[in-house]
């Protein structure tokens, strides 16, 4: 052993990876450079039975803390307050820290401190590199006071001793970690807890154990690759990734030391699996490895890893991922390495905090009926689709708040089922209502049959639970209908296409049930007709009218064609009008029409005497859109204009289209209350169907211009998703487009969660 207290020769044998023992005012620590993984992994293998929890860092100085770390403010105070001395902070590491991921465990955080002997001191500020220092005895045995314990113990596994005599404190450094929502106590140790809350002027909360722990004394599990683990693998299968070690290790693939050298080994184990994460791939095979000594420790944390993502519910199998990849028309299909179907809120943060640090882009799934792409993984192969289809409770329905609460995977029908078990209303209802599921409502603002009597999911929506894409978790899951407490941060999420966050879970608003309903189909001359019919009927029935729906006779046409509908009436007519009254005055829907037919707005009707007449008129109606699929292609558009306007709208419009593409048959129908007109147009009879789907941007641009003429939208309900991102620079202002990508990169800054939707890249 080289002499006693040599501080240079001590330097230079950590720097060369050697292990040094040396006084703290706590106890005798087992130093190693902390940038080097395998003087870290010698650590480990020198304390016996090792387990790899996160090891502290020691530097010099505070300024040293600060390039390793960030530090809040209060982290700084402290850090000034106890430095040098028995104090250990955790805090996120900084993009460029030195410090091994070995030494974290893996984790995005370090534990770092400045001890206040001076021989630690001395020999920090000459070896120039963070050190981590474990105290210096072997597993299971007390910790070391004086030179001599470590000698006893130690005596072959340390290149040096440096002697301090006997150190003052006897017990571990006080860790106090500023991670999530503010500091807590990790460790108690040198620093009492009063003495550090003085310094914060505020209590703080104790955590001894967490599932994510981050610094010494939590040893419940560790950094949780997104990948799953197959361990004992001699050989990876199609789509694995292999981690090699020894003889076993595969072309193309990683390996954890081909020499078999269990040191290197645990010194590239987390470090390689960061990297092998960030590909994306959704499974690990790890080669067998030796279990004795530190094999032991890499054998103990693989399997711990290995049980945080659980086989069930992750899909890797491309025939059982199959529906996951493309929506029922098939215009929108993609390719993923990964599903995972999660069953918490607690899983999706796992997830999202995992996605976040390792850079893996996340799209968020509901029922998969959405029309615009934003629910499909591209063709590259890299995203992963986080489906919400193991989410679908109902939380809560309460009758005298008019409240229910639901995950944001529950389908729209159950939730309409739940309300109305409680003799109420939830009135959101599309034709997609059987697979659609809220949080994909509330991530479209859906519209559908009901919004000119009780608005879009956004108007039914009182708090929402939020992921955010670091993994954060915002609980805003009020049922008040009246908060002015600042920005209104809800709002951001609906709408946002899953590009902001995740939603799981919804408090949305219930109605009292309507007790009576008159429905009737209306044959119309024009759709100037049509909206005067509107004006008439909310008028004389007292703001009655919950559905009004404007339908081409060609659309009708096409259900009767090919969807098993019988026409509603006797005659065919241009165009017709599925209207619903809610509570009328008994009678007024046939008043209604008589005072149309006096004005020449209606030519006949049929009224429903029955549920099953009722149905079989809105089957009429939402059996349109997959009925124009025989016809060959539709170009479709979900476009509004003012109320007012819709006429003129389809009158330029159709004249614009038939001047591009002579032949086009207009398949028009929607929602009329609310100016919102599915624009379809099925091909000229006899033209090729790939020939008229290549003019598809030709068709938009034009059809868009009209739109635009109008001061209308080019998406009424349907969303941006990936159809419509590129035009977005078109369509909003700069000023708007600033807006919300500086919100975009403010929430998702390493954008992950849903890149390209939304916002064209
Ligand atoms: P998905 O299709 O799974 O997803 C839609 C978007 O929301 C994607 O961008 C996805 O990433 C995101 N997303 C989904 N869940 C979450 C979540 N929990 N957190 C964050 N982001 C999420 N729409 C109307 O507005 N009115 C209609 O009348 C109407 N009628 C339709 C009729 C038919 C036959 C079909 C097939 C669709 C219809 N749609 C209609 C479109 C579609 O049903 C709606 O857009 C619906 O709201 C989508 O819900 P979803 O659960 O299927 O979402």
């Amino acid at each position: 052993m080289v002499p006693h207290n040599d501080i240079a020769a001590a330097a230079q044998a950590l720097r060369d990876g050697k292990l040094v023992a040396f006084p703290t005012e706590t106890v005798y620590g087992l130093g190693a450079d902390a940038t080097n993984g395998e003087a870290v992994a010698r650590v480990y293998a020198a304390k016996g039975r090792p387990s790899f929890n996160p090891l502290i860092a020691h530097v010099p100085d505070a300024e040293a803390a600060f390039g390793l770390g960030q530090f809040s403010a209060e982290a700084k105070a402290l850090a000034k307050a106890f430095w040098p001395g028995p104090l250990s902070l955790v805090v996120p590491r900084t993009a460029d820290c030195s410090v091994s991921l070995l030494a974290s465990s893996g984790l995005d955080s370090i534990a770092v401190r400045v001890p206040s002997h001076p021989i630690a001191l001395e020999l920090l500020r000459a070896t120039g590199r963070p050190v981590v220092a474990p105290s210096a005895n072997p597993s299971g045995k007390i910790s070391p006071t004086t030179a001599d314990h470590v000698r006893r113990h130690l005596k072959d596994k340390v290149a040096m001793v440096l002697d301090g005599g006997r150190c003052k404190v006897g017990v571990e450094s006080t860790v106090v970690s500023f991670l999530e929502d503010g500091p807590k106590l990790l460790r108690h140790g040198g620093i009492p807890r009063p003495e550090i809350e003085k310094v914060l002027g505020h209590a703080i909360a104790v955590e001894s154990h967490s599932a994510r722990p981050h610094a010494p004394g939590q040893l419940l599990s560790h950094y949780a690759p997104h990948a799953e683990l197959r361990l004992n693998a001699e050989a990876p299968r199609e789509g694995e990734a292999y981690l090699g070690f020894g003889r076993l290790h595969a072309h193309g693939h990683w390996t954890l030391s081909a020499s078999g050298d269990l040191v290197e080994a645990a010194a590239s184990l987390f470090r390689l699996l960061h990297e092998i994460d960030a590909t994306g791939v959704a499974r690990i095979a790890v080669a067998p490895i030796p279990h004795h000594g530190l094999g032991e420790a890499i054998n103990d944390a693989l399997s711990r890893l290995a049980a945080v993502v659980g086989e069930k519910f992750a899909i890797r199998n491309p025939s059982e991922m199959d529906g996951y990849m493309r929506e029922w028309r098939q215009i929108w299909t993609g390719r993923s390495p990964l599903v995972l179907r999660p069953g918490s809120t607690d899983e999706v943060s796992r997830i999202l905090a995992i996605a976040n640090g390792t850079g893996t882009a996340i799209v968020p799934q509901g029922g998969n009926t959405g029309l615009c792409g934003g629910q499909i993984p591209t063709d590259a192969g890299t995203e992963v689709v986080l489906s919400l289809d193991r989410m679908t409770r109902i939380l809560d329905v309460d009758a005298a708040d008019n409240t229910i609460t639901v995950q944001a995977g529950a389908v729209l029908k159950s939730v309409q089922e739940a309300a109305d078990k409680a003799d109420r209303l939830f009135p959101l209802s599309l034709a997609s209502e059987g697979s659609c599921r809220i949080g994909g409502n509330l991530s479209t603002n859906a519209g559908g049959l009901n919004v000119i009597a009780y608005g879009n999911t956004r108007d039914l929506c009182l708090g929402l639970e939020v992921v955010l894409a670091d993994g954060r978790v915002w609980n805003g899951l009020k049922r008040l209908r009246k908060d002015n407490t600042g920005y209104d941060l809800r709002d951001l999420f609906i709408g946002a296409e899953g590009t902001l966050g995740v939603i799981t879970g919804a408090v949305m608003k219930l109605f009292p049930k309507p007790k009576t309903q008159e429905t009737a189909f209306i044959a119309v001359p024009s759709p100037q007709t049509a909206v005067d019919l509107l004006s008439l009927a909310q008028e004389t029935s007292g703001n009655r009218v919950v559905a009004f729906e404007l339908i081409a006779d060609l659309a009708l046409q096409f259900a009767i064609r090919h969807a098993g509908v019988r026409h509603p009436l006797a005659e065919s007519s241009a165009w017709y009008v599925l209207a619903e009254l809610s509570d009328p005055v008994p009678g007024a829907m046939m008043a209604l029409f008589e005072r149309a037919m006096e004005r020449g707005l209606a030519t006949d009707a049929a009224l429903a005497q029955s549920d099953a007449q009722r149905s079989a008129f809105w089957a009429a109606r939402e059996l349109i859109s997959e009925s124009q699929k025989p016809e060959g292609g539709s170009i479709k558009h979900d476009v509004s204009v003012p109320v007012s306007k819709v006429p003129q709208f389809l009158v330029e419009a159709d004249e614009a289209v038939s001047r591009l593409l002579p032949g086009a048959r207009f398949v028009s129908f929607g929602h009329l209350g609310d100016g919102n007109i599915h624009y379809n147009i099925s091909q000229p009879l006899g033209m090729d169907k790939q020939r008229f789907l290549d003019m598809w941007n030709e068709v938009n641009d034009v059809v868009f211009d009209v739109v635009g003429r109008f001061n209308g939208s080019i998406s009424a309900e349907h969303g941006i998703g990936r159809l419509k991102a590129y035009r977005m620079p078109e369509i909003k202002s700069a000023v708007e487009l600033d807006m919300m990508r500086g919100l975009k990169r403010m929430l998702d800054p390493n954008n992950i969660l849903n890149p390209g939707r939304v916002l064209p890249e």
